[in-house]
């Protein structure tokens, strides 16, 4: 029998079910898959319905792979990584694609290593696969690109939110299979693994939100914060904030945006009375739609941003909000 080249993507979970950055990656892998005429094969680790995973087949995967194993409820980067590596050595995946996130940049690294291949961190188009096979990705904070060649038999690619367009990928309507995978774990992998886990009381992932409305030290203050919570709500979007304002605990430690905070990549991002410092646009930039609320007209973010309104920001959001609601 012809075995056919598959291109293994990883996929995140999120309470059983797939998390949006990871069907991107599957579309990904799939367009991938079109190219270097292979399948694509989705490996999900972790607690999680047939039902669930089975709609990873409408983003292009031909095929699922899950391992339900108790041990791997909890995210653990070595025993997922060595999962992954023991998944690609099954499938023969001369492809394996991650999406971007601290787990994901953890398991590529470690699967790297063990199976000598080169990776790539942070990939923001489709590979040209003419004459070698290459790659850009994102860096300098994503103020350049490099395009980098992976000479290695099996490849590791980490890939940026927003690498291709969800519309653009076509669902192709159809439900993946779920096959059964039980890889061999070692104690070893166990040397520190995670016992619970305590959610935020934010319902919205900043690294997931299509749209963030984000405050700056222009907001004033924490008592002042209602107008930006209020056009969160009406547009169904999750709140961040500049370092300032959680380091003056205005708002939660996990909603700092940055250099140093998380790096977001939302279709809209909304920026409010943020001055638009390079340690903050470091980790915004990988937004599609930047819009700028700002009194002052020389703020730096405007240099950034595809929409700059001047005004006072308290005039603004209430205005914002009450559009928001009639649509
Ligand atoms: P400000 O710079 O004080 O800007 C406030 C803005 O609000 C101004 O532009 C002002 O015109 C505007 N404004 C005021 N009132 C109104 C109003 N009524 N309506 C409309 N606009 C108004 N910062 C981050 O955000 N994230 C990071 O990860 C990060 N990491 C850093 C790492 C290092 C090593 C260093 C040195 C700094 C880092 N910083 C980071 C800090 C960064 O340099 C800036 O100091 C910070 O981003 C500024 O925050 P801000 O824009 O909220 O405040």
């Amino acid at each position: 029998m012809k075995t056919i080249m598959s291109v293994l993507i990883y996929v995140e979970l999120d309470n059983g079910s797939i998390k949006k950055t990871s069907l991107e990656a599957v579309a990904y892998g799939a367009k991938v898959a079109e190219k270097t005429g292979g399948q694509a094969v989705v490996l999900a680790l972790g607690k999680a319905e047939n039902t669930a995973l089975e709609i990873a087949g409408q983003y292009g995967a031909a095929k699922v792979l899950h391992a339900a194993a108790a041990e791997l409820e909890h995210e653990n980067s070595l025993a997922y990584a060595n999962a992954l590596v023991q998944a690609a050595t099954q499938e023969g995946s001369k492809i394996i694609i991650l999406s971007k996130s601290g787990l994901g940049d953890a398991m590529a690294a470690r699967a790297a290593a063990k199976l000598k291949a080169g990776i790539v961190s942070g990939v923001t188009a489709l590979p040209e696969t003419d004459g070698g096979f290459k790659v850009t990705r994102s860096i300098f904070t994503g103020k350049a690109f490099a395009t980098t060649e992976i000479r290695s038999d099996i490849k590791v690619l980490v890939v940026r939110k927003n690498a291709i367009e969800l519309d653009e990928a076509g669902l192709t309507g159809g439900n993946a299979a779920v096959e059964a995978f039980q890889p061999t774990l070692r104690d070893s992998d166990f040397t520190a693994s995670v016992v619970s886990v305590e959610k935020a009381d934010s319902e919205l992932s900043l690294t997931e939100a299509e749209i963030i409305v984000s405050g700056g030290r222009g907001m004033k203050g924490p008592e002042h914060w209602q107008p930006l919570i209020d056009l969160a709500k009406a547009l169904g979007a999750a709140t961040g904030c500049s370092k300032p304002v959680s380091d003056l605990d205005w708002r939660p430690h996990h909603e700092h945006i940055g250099q140093t905070g998380i790096k977001v990549a939302p279709s809209l991002y909304i920026a409010c009375g943020i001055s638009g410092a390079i340690q903050h646009l470091a980790g915004v930039n990988g937004s599609k739609c930047i819009v700028v609320i700002n009194k002052d007209p020389e703020a730096p973010f405007f240099k950034a941003a595809d929409y700059g309104i001047v005004g006072d920001v308290f005039e603004i959001l209430p205005k914002l909000t009450e559009a928001a609601k009639s649509l």
